[in-house]
């Protein structure tokens, strides 16, 4: 999106490009289940465009006469280093900072994509799909039990603890350089928990992680 740039939460620019967005798909159990999916047998990645992202505190701006747009409250990584097949170990060494997003999701356009066997791009990749907070440095989180929640207008909507993932950060971050190269400024987002649904016009949403990040948005 024109604009957007990673931040630091003091507000300082991430000296970084702004690159792609890898995802994954069911990462969470419950989550699979709400969405009656099954649980996948290995990570199902995809990919948002640097076009897609967006900072979370800007009005969201939604796609309009295309159904229902879910949110989908996720920890974001920020890659800080070229990671190419590559050990555990380098991965997590390569995890420059932590930040929350949405993945913003066409619902029912996704379905009739799954139906017919498609791609999903077109339901996930749309300009502004990809609210991004700013970034807290790695070392400012605990290394397990990463707890972050979203509120609209108020009320509890989902509750995600890195504990509850099928794939963990780290082998996850080194499962997806084995599939395709990352580099310094790509985001990994890491699934969404469960209690996703749709947006209207007009909410507010709150976001937190552990009590070092908060932020506000609203729905246009
Ligand atoms: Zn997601």
């Amino acid at each position: 999106m024109p604009g957007y740039q990673h931040l630091w939460k003091d507000g300082t620019p991430v000296h970084l490009p702004l690159g792609k967005i890898v995802c994954i798909g069911r990462n969470y159990a419950e989550h699979a289940r709400e969405l009656n999916n099954p649980v996948p047998s290995e990570p199902l990645l995809f990919i948002k465009p640097s076009t897609a992202a967006t900072h979370i505190t800007r009005p969201l701006e939604l796609p309009r006469d295309q159904g229902q747009v879910h949110f989908e409250t996720e920890l974001a990584v920020l890659i800080g280093r070229p990671l190419t097949n590559t050990s555990a170990s380098e991965a997590e060494l390569a995890i420059l900072g932590y930040g929350l997003a949405l993945d913003l999701t066409l619902r029912d356009l996704q379905t009739k994509l799954k139906e017919k066997g498609h791609p999903w791009e077109r339901a996930k990749a749309f300009d502004g799909a990809c609210p991004l907070s700013p970034f807290v440095p790695a070392d400012k989180l605990p290394r397990d039990n990463i707890h972050f929640t979203l509120d609209i207008d108020g009320r509890r909507q989902q509750t995600g603890d890195t504990r509850d993932m099928l794939n963990t950060i780290v082998p996850l971050i080194a499962h997806m350089s084995s599939q395709f190269s990352l580099l310094p400024g790509d985001v990994v987002l890491t699934g969404t928990p469960k209690g996703v649904g749709p947006l209207e016009s007009g909410q507010t949403l709150s976001l937190e992680l552990e009590d070092v990040l908060f932020v506000e948005t609203k729905v246009l």
